[in-house]
Formats: C-alpha cells, structure tokens, sequence
C-alpha cells in the first residue's frame, strides 16, 4: 500500500459551519484575544511524520504561514511539501473569478516567500468548488503555475461534495486533479475514512478493511489531519449540536490511529508519489 499523507495546516478557528455563518469577523476577534500556540501542532506533526520515516503534503493557508512563518519553514526543512490552501479559510464557490485569483496570489506569495518555492498544488478550503460555481477554478490555478488540485470530495454534505465524482486521478486541461479517494463502499453509499471527523469517528477495523479495499481497486487511499486535531486541548470555537459534535469528536484517537495506518504501509507527499518534484 503506498498512500498519500496530507495535512491542511490552518489555526483553530478555520473552519466553515453554517452556525458560523456571517460570523467570520466575530471568529477573527475571538482568535486574535485567545493565546495558542497552533506551531507546537505543527512540530509535533514533524516529529510524528520523521518517527514513522514518512513526509506529507502540507496544504497551508496564507494567514497560517504570516502568523508561523517559522513553523512554515520547518516543515519545510524536514522534506514535507509546501503547498496551498488559500489565503484565509473563506468558501471559494461564494467567491468572484478575480476575489479567487487575489487570494491565490496572496497565498502563493506568502508561501514562495518561506520556500522560495511555487507551490505545485492546491486544496480548496472545506473542498468549497465545484463545475457549476467555479467553472473557472482549473484554469486559474493551471494558469497560476499549479501542477494539481485536491479538492474534490466525493460525498455529498450540506456544505460540499459530490457523491457520484470519480475517485481517480485525470487531467483537466493542464491540471491534474487527484480526489480524496478514501471512501469506504457501504451499498449505495460512500463512508469517508480517513479525513478529518470521519477518521476520528470511523473505527480502527473499517480503516484497515478500507484501505485493503482501496488498494484491491487500484486506488491510493489519501489521508487528511489538521494540526489542531494532534491536541485535544486546543481552543474551541462556539459551535452547538451537531457541528460542535463532529468538530471535536474523540480528538484523542487522531494520533494513535494515525501511527496505527504509518503503519500499514508507505506514504508520501503528493507532489514527489506523481512525479512534479524530488
Ligand atoms: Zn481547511
């Protein structure tokens, strides 16, 4: 099994629910009065990653890497790949073709600053594209020096998603897009297992049989952290019901699954397993 190893790295307070809707500024705030340090996540996915011998792709957003820089360059130094995951953590498919291209300009700068590097790939905040919204969204980034995109999530939920998207990789254009491809097939249904909350909810049986699965298909299984989930103990954000449950839902099974499927076979960064660089 050879996997890609992914991380979205933003703060605790990135994130997209309809409860926070309209409420960004208000998140703005309450971020900028609490004292946390997200960088010591960021180190600790090094010291994870090095541990298991592996290196990851690390979609990073613009206001992360102006915030860390420093933690930006260390991830860096220790061989993961920098890539981008837009400016702030703002829905592109509410977004205009030139609010997208500004933001992708800001991200790619702040980024190729730390590295000196254009980063190759993208992943859209909360997989927020799609063909009807953003139909201009492969050619900006194609046209912006973007080998690939991550951003297609195959299952469909209030906020993103698309339950009949192919799982393999194609080329449109000159992008190539490659999907969040671990899905389990339950009937008509596809369980996602190694993303986000549905890592931390899915248990460690049907992760295993989802990767055997994955790998008996020919497809290379993806699996997606965010830093804030490698501390339970991090900041909380306002959330109620049934959002707040999957936002921090059994946080304490992130780092133990995660050395359990390193384990499991080999995993790498994206850019390096589909030849774009080193
Ligand atoms: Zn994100």
């Amino acid at each position: 099994m050879n996997g890609l190893l992914t991380i979205d790295v933003e703060d605790w307070q990135h994130a997209n629910f309809q409860q926070l809707d309209g409420r960004e500024e208000e998140m703005r705030s309450l971020a900028a009065g609490t004292e946390y340090a997200m960088d010591r996540n960021t180190d600790r996915w090094i010291e994870l990653s090095a541990a298991a011998g592996v290196q990851s792709t690390c979609f990073v957003l613009g206001e992360f890497a102006e915030k860390y820089p420093g933690a930006v360059r260390r991830l860096h130094d220790a061989g993961h790949e920098i890539a981008s995951h837009s400016y702030r953590h703002d829905l592109i498919y509410r977004m205009t073709r030139e609010g997208f291209v500004e933001q992708l300009k800001r991200s790619t700068g702040a980024l190729g600053d730390l590295t000196g590097e254009q980063p190759l790939g993208f992943r859209a905040p909360s997989w927020s594209v799609d063909d009807a919204r953003t139909p201009w969204f492969c050619e900006e980034l194609a046209s912006h020096g973007f080998s690939y995109d991550s951003s297609e999530f195959p299952v469909k939920t209030n906020l993103y998603g698309s339950s009949t998207a192919v799982l393999e990789p194609r080329y449109v254009g000159e992008l190539l897009r490659i999907p969040v491809t671990a899905v389990y097939p339950l009937g008509r249904l596809r369980v996602p297992f190694l993303s986000g909350a549905f890592f931390r909810l899915v248990p460690r049986r049907l992760i295993r049989l989802g990767l055997r699965r994955m790998v008996s298909r020919g497809l290379r299984p993806m699996a997606i952290l965010h830093p804030r989930e490698l501390d339970p103990g991090h900041p909380r954000l306002p959330l109620k019901g049934w959002e707040g449950y999957v936002h921090y839902a059994r946080l304490g099974s992130t780092i133990p699954k995660l050395e359990s499927i390193l384990g499991e076979g080999t995993w790498g960064p994206i850019a390096r397993e589909f030849g774009f660089r080193g």
